[in-house]
């Protein structure tokens, strides 16, 4: 699998040096083979998940093509959601970090008009926006679209589920047709490929292959962790997880030094393998992996290409890999030679469906895995230290340390148990044995903390919690769920799983949303207009189970006061005891 470079697919300069500058090594497939479409100004179909790198496939190309001294918008991004748009924003402007005087100005529902109408007066090259809300500043006349030389329809399924397609066809339908257009979507619905073949031209088509390969002796396991919760998750799977040697995969060659750093700094003989690393060092790497001088390794795709060492027990992926060939190259580090094998795959929030790809392409089960509680990792922790004193009592010379400690009972008159007590906590200094939930939770966010509570008492479905909600829009307006569930989610920020079951009434409908939806939150959908309909939203029946609520923390006792009290016990423990004694 020989891929390209970044320089091989044509971009300009300053976009090549901020990808040096975010460490990307290598085009992903789908940007391999998007690019260069998208650059010679071809319309173009692409069929990718997120995880893929398909922002950067659509954003790179764009940002090649503006003219940045005229500062109008020359492209357009339709998103499903905020977050997307957000997100989409925020590659473009890393992307366009080199390039002077670039604008971007993302668009979306939930926000006041007015810092939106601010922005697009004092202009932007690239607008990334939800259809209702571009829809809204096009009709207001506040939104140009003249100039506009390339759109790109981002998640289409997507959008289609959320009920904006049509919002999204006017769109089309009014910017200028000589305009370039690329279309993602991560499946393609009739519905999608009928808007493809009348507002596309010609388009070239790209679909990363899903390869597939047997995996017999490999555990594949997953854990869903956002972005800022990977590193203790990672940190807590290291400290549970029995291993030999592990390799973690990262997407960029800054997140193998990053994350390398981290993990050594935290007590773990870590080392990072990238492709900027010279020839002869990387092979001394992996050599002290071979020889246990090392143990874990964090390693980019390319570094880790054709990596054979039987040590590895583990294998991490820390970041998704972008398609099935990469996971089955990367999970087959480990298993060598008829071995088994351990594979553990990060999923974010919004990735699940190329694990359910990766799935396929394995054709075995991705099992879910449960980030180590702080109880599994006391245990764990105990467990090794009992098997330490084992092992020590096996050694075979301790009659020098007897005759100190017969000497020490004599002189101290403290009982062996109490001496052994002291010997433990000396030992232990710099990691308690056992740790409280709040020591574990270390620098995790609280609802990770409490996720993992709500978790165990089998409260994590937030659909649970559910209760219905009255809105003025029903079938006399001609609304459908699709149309609720996307003003919904864009105007309160809730993820469309929270969303529950939507009944359409004739001039009402009942819609099932968190039982305590945030004032402001509610506020803000109550002016929601859908189909020219404000939805003045209100609790249709106020039967929330209260206690179930998702966004209400259950009551968890302080673990401060009795950590306080244990180590207090411990001091007593240790501290010989010459008053008693006299
Ligand atoms: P996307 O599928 O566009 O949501 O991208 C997923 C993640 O991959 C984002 O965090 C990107 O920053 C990252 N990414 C995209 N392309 C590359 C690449 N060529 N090398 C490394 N990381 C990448």
């Amino acid at each position: 699998m020989e891929s390209l470079s970044f320089q091989d697919l044509g971009l300009s300069a300053p976009l090549l040096k901020a990808l040096e500058q975010v460490g990307y090594e290598s085009p992903s497939p789908i940007q391999e083979r998007s690019i260069p479409v998208l650059l010679a100004g071809r319309d173009l179909i692409g069929q990718a998940q997120t995880g893929t790198g398909k922002t950067a496939a659509f954003a790179l190309p764009c940002l090649s093509k503006l003219t940045l001294n005229q500062v109008k918008p020359q492209v357009l991004v339709l998103t499903p959601t905020r977050e997307l748009a957000i997100q989409v924003a925020e590659a473009f402007r890393t992307y366009a970090q080199f390039l002077d005087g670039f604008q971007i100005l993302p668009i979306y529902g939930g926000q006041d008009y007015q810092p939106q109408i601010r922005g697009l007066k004092r202009g932007a090259h690239v607008v990334v926006g939800t259809p209702g809300r571009i829809m809204d500043h096009m009709e207001k006349g506040t939104l140009q679209l003249d100039q506009l030389a390339f759109l790109v329809l981002d998640e289409a399924d997507e959008m289609l589920r959320m009920g904006f397609i049509n919002d999204v066809e006017w769109i089309l339908e009014q910017t200028p047709k000589n305009r370039q257009t690329a279309l993602f979507s991560a499946t393609m619905p009739p519905v999608i490929r009928r808007i493809a073949q009348n507002q596309l031209n010609d388009p070239a088509e790209v679909t990363i292959e899903v390869k597939t390969a047997t995996v017999q002796t490999i555990r594949q396991r997953f854990v869903i962790a956002p972005p800022f919760q990977k590193l203790e998750a990672l940190t807590r799977i290291l400290e549970h997880e029995p291993f030999d040697a592990m390799i973690i995969f990262v997407r960029t060659k800054t997140a193998t030094t990053e994350l390398s750093d981290k993990l050594s700094a935290r007590g773990y003989r870590a080392a990072a393998l990238n492709g900027d690393i010279a020839q002869n060092r990387r092979e001394k790497t992996i050599e002290q992996l071979k020889n246990g001088v090392i143990d874990v390794l964090v390693a980019t795709d390319v570094a880790a290409r054709g990596l054979d060492v039987g040590r590895i027990s583990h294998v991490v992926n820390y970041d998704i890999p972008y398609d099935t060939e990469s996971y089955i190259h990367r999970i087959g580090r480990t298993g060598r030679a008829g071995q088994s094998g351990d594979a553990i795959l990060f999923v974010g929030p919004r990735e699940q469906s190329l694990m359910r790809a990766l799935e396929k392409a394995t054709k075995k089960p991705i099992d879910k895995m449960n980030i180590p509680t702080s109880e599994d990792i006391n245990q764990q922790r105990v467990q090794r230290f009992k098997q330490k004193i084992s092992d020590a009592l096996n050694h075979p010379d301790l009659s020098g340390y007897q005759a100190l400690i017969h000497d020490f009972q004599v002189e101290t008159g403290v009982s062996a148990l109490d001496i052994s007590a002291a010997l433990a906590s000396l030992l232990q200094r710099d990691q308690p044995l056992v740790a409280s939930e709040e020591e574990n939770a270390g620098s995790f966010p609280s609802d990770f903390a409490s996720n993992e509570r709500k978790a165990k008492k089998g409260r994590l479905e937030v659909s649970q919690n559910n209760v219905p909600y009255r809105i003025e829009v029903g079938h006399v307006h001609g609304v459908k769920p699709g149309n609720i569930v996307g003003a919904i989610a864009n105007e309160s920020g809730l993820d469309s799983r929270n969303i529950g079951r939507i009944r359409i009434h004739f001039d009402y409908a009942l819609v099932d949303l968190p039982a305590d939806l945030p004032k402001p939150v509610l506020k803000n959908l109550k002016k929601t207009q859908v189909l020219g309909q404000a939805l003045n939203i209100r609790l249709w029946e106020s039967r929330a189970p209260q206690s179930e609520s998702p966004f209400r923390e259950p009551f968890i006792p302080s673990d401060k006061s009795k950590k306080k009290a244990r180590k207090k016990e411990f001091e007593i423990i240790a501290k010989p005891r010459h008053k008693k004694r006299k």
